[in-house]
């Protein structure tokens, strides 16, 4: 198939040209993320090749419809960036990366917590400038805390387990518990998990029930001086009711991997430019907020695995029949 793929950094092709060795898809990397004025640049292909941040809202699916587009293939989990009722009108399928490396993400968020708890990024720049000072480097011990997941699909199962083997007491919320994972933690309700965890992990999907999930009143229901990681996606939390939070002291460290208004700003250089956005600039302020931009599956483990899938779901959307990671509308 001749496919467009937006949002192509130099790692994206490497990989995705290593996994198309031998394969007969013609691919066209773009670099502009789709959007309504990029989506142009589909033009002659059959299929889209999508991450994260690009939109595939209606009138961009419907414009790739007229262009000629019946496949988009999208290199990550996550799939809240498509509008699939519009993608089903359209007759256009969708294909996903369900699983490439839940390890990935589970230990980038172990490595926030450590970081942040621990104060690693101002140690490694003290000891830098021969300022060999403990002094505003306290941490705590993990081993006792209470750890929550919020979310104990693939991601939050492995963090479940590496968290145990800190000696954490776990914590878990989801709306399908998994019983296998009640030998390592203890299942509570939502407002149980806020209020008495420690340490609160976001790993559950964002849509239409967890725009928000963590709000003003869910970051006042946590513990005081309480930490909150968010490694899945941005519009899960209110950054807006975290900073207030923040500024009260109620919440004792924020580690974001992801931040609903990242797109255009992550995955670029813009160290030369004026950031716009007042929010994330106020985030990065705080000494107690360690923020990465959207790294968690950034291994060459997981890379590997997204290439070869992507490439394997175009083979299937190119014969027609049956697609293993095929999105549909009840995988909302
Ligand atoms: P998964 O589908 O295996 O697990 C998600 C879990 O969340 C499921 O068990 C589901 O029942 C649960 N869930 C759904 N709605 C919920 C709710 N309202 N409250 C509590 N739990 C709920 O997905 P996964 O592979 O573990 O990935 C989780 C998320 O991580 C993805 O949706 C994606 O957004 C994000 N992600 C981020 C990165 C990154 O680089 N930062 C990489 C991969 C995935």
């Amino acid at each position: 198939m001749q496919v467009a793929c937006f949002s192509t950094k130099s790692y994206d092709q490497e990989f995705l040209s290593e996994a198309l060795e031998g394969s007969t898809h013609d691919f066209r990397f773009l670099k502009p993320e789709l959007n309504h004025d990029t989506v142009v640049l589909a033009d002659e292909a059959e299929a889209v090749c999508a991450f994260v941040n690009d939109n595939l809202d209606r009138p961009v699916l419907e414009a790739l419809k007229v262009a000629g587009i019946r496949s988009v293939v999208l290199r990550c989990a996550g799939f809240n960036n498509i509008d699939l009722q519009a993608a089903k009108d359209f007759g256009i399928r969708v294909a996903r990366v369900p699983k490439y490396s839940p390890y990935a993400v589970a230990e980038h968020t172990i490595a926030l917590v450590l970081t942040l708890n621990r104060r690693i990024h101002k140690a490694y720049n003290r000891v830098r400038d021969s300022n060999f000072s403990l002094e505003g480097l306290i941490g705590f011990d993990l081993h006792g805390r209470s750890f929550g997941i919020i979310g104990t699909g693939e991601i939050g199962k492995v963090l479940a387990s590496i968290v145990a083997g800190f000696g954490c007491r776990v914590l878990l919320y989801d709306i399908h518990p998994d019983e296998s994972l009640t030998s390592i933690g203890e299942y509570v309700g939502l407002d149980e998990l806020l209020r008495q965890s420690d340490i609160v992990s976001l790993q559950c999907p964002l849509n239409e029930h967890t725009h928000h999930l963590i709000n003003r009143s869910a970051l006042e229901s946590m513990k005081p001086g309480a930490m909150l990681v968010n490694t899945s996606r941005g519009g899960l939390v209110d950054a807006t009711a975290a900073i207030a939070c923040l500024k009260s002291r109620h919440l004792g460290g924020l580690a974001l991997d992801v931040y609903e208004e990242e797109s255009g700003l992550f995955f670029n250089d813009l160290s030369a430019q004026v950031i716009q956005d007042d929010v994330l600039t106020r985030l990065i302020t705080f000494p107690n907020v360690l923020i990465t931009s959207h790294q968690a599956f950034f291994t060459t483990d997981a890379m590997k695995t997204i290439a070869a899938t992507t490439v394997q779901n175009l083979d299937q959307l190119a014969a027609g029949g049956e697609v293993l990671n095929e999105v549909k509308l009840d995988n909302k």
